[in-house]
């Protein structure tokens, strides 16, 4: 079952210097500010343009985010999304 408030709204800045915005599922409660819609399907796009990015996988992602919670929870608030540098 889904639980709207435990989806994070992510931004990957990959290796190419684009911004992939993906939805993460974490196992907490988040602020609405950071919630953003689960999809039907997990939020990557690869394949979509070829460009070769590097994105983490799904556990790898949970891991991250997880870690930027902790560590930059006022930041991501404020920015509305909890941003990952590779
Ligand atoms: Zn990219």
């Amino acid at each position: 079952m889904p639980q709207p408030d435990r989806y994070v709204s992510v931004k990957i800045e990959c290796s190419s210097n684009h911004s992939h915005d993906i939805c993460v599922e974490v196992d907490r409660q988040v602020p609405p500010e950071l919630r953003c819609e689960p999809n039907a399907g997990p939020g990557y796009s690869q394949g979509g343009g070829g460009g070769g990015c590097s994105i983490p996988s799904s556990a790898q992602l949970k891991e991250l985010t997880r870690r930027e919670l902790r560590d930059n929870f006022q930041e991501s608030k404020r920015r509305g999304y909890v941003l990952i540098r590779r």
